[in-house]
């Protein structure tokens, strides 16, 4: 018998929230008219976490865990743990309790009312720094703007997937995964409910700068190719400026017997300027070829080190890898 909802946690160095996310989730699952699965994905932790996760399991039935062979980063832990529930309904939120489990049953109401995909807006983001808020800000305006599906603003990945969709996500073999972003383009009936994000319950954000800025181009490189057109534009703009300055100097030239235009510094600012925006276009170019070579060499997106509670389930992991012993058979 399959549970009927499976939620998924990934966690990297989370062992000071773990036994609170634990005590307030299982409050939620407790209250839950059905069978529930809790699946706590592992993404390579330095900290004791993984020992926490295997004493849950041991305690608790309904908790299985995969264990990542490293760091593979939030979305793939995600990734992951979708390849692995069985539940009808499934909800994805951080183990940070910045995702409040207490709005679940509201989100599964939604899906009685028969949408398969239900996100949670971000209507305020509390004691998260200005900084982040506001290139938070920015950034969904500019992915709504420039993404080809409509991608809406302030959600994370916290949310409710209907089986249909999971399944849908799942048959998706691109590496880089922006799981929002995915989730706008399969379709499907979609709602959202809306929270004000609470701070993090413990610990340090585990998203650095660079890992949230990799995540906002991946955004914007997985889901619009209008940066690619900026070359064309930056390089048309260009070509104008120059016929301009060209006829500039020669009307100079003729017209005008000691032309102010000599010396380098006009030179060497239109060197560097044109340096500029070719590095800038092939950067670019760089976004959407790496992706490419990421895709090309169809390696797994993720390594299993260790995994409990999946002894007598078939192996999802369509890579061809083996799934490693679990600690319960
Ligand atoms: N996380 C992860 N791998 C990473 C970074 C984060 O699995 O490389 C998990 C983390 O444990 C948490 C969730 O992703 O459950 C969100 O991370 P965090 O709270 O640091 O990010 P933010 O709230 O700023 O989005
Ligand atoms: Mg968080």
């Amino acid at each position: 018998m399959h549970p009927k909802y499976s939620f998924v946690i990934p966690i990297y160095n989370e062992e000071q929230t773990i036994p609170e996310m634990y005590r307030r989730v299982s409050g939620v699952m407790d209250r839950l008219d059905d069978s529930v699965e809790l699946i706590l994905v592992n993404d390579g932790s330095k900290d004791s976490s993984l020992q926490l996760l295997r004493n849950l399991h041991e305690t608790d039935s309904r908790i299985c865990y995969l264990s990542l062979a490293r760091n593979f980063g939030h979305q793939i832990a995600v990734t992951a743990g979708l390849n692995f529930v069985r539940g009808q309904v499934v909800v994805i939120l951080d183990a940070d309790l910045q995702d409040p489990p207490e709005l679940i049953p509201d989100m599964i109401e939604k899906w009685r009312e028969g949408y398969q995909v239900v996100y949670a807006v971000r209507t305020q983001r509390r004691k998260e720094s200005r900084f982040k808020r506001f290139t938070a800000y920015v950034f969904y305006r500019l992915l709504k703007k420039l993404a080809d599906v409509d991608i809406p603003t302030d959600t994370g990945d916290f949310c409710l997937l209907d089986r249909q969709v999971v399944d849908v996500l799942n048959s998706m073999p691109e590496h880089n995964r922006y799981i929002r972003g995915l989730r706008s383009w399969v379709g499907f009936r979609q709602t959202f409910i809306q929270f004000e994000r609470d701070p993090r319950f413990a610990g340090d954000v585990k998203y650095t700068f660079s890992k949230s800025l990799a995540l906002a181009i991946n955004g914007l490189v997985s889901f619009s190719k209008v940066p690619l057109r900026v070359s064309s534009y930056l390089g048309l703009l260009t070509a104008m400026m120059a016929t301009l300055m060209a006829m500039l100097v020669l009307c100079w030239r003729i017209f005008i017997p000691h032309s102010p235009l000599t010396g380098f510094t006009i030179i060497l600012v239109a060197i560097f300027f044109m340096g500029a925006v070719q590095l800038f276009s092939i950067g670019i170019l760089g976004e959407y070829i790496g992706r490419i070579y990421e895709d090309v060499k169809r390696r797994p997106l993720y390594t299993l080190a260790e995994v409990g509670g999946f002894h007598n389930r078939s192996n999802p992991l369509r890579s061809g890898l083996n799934l490693p012993i679990d600690r319960n058979s």
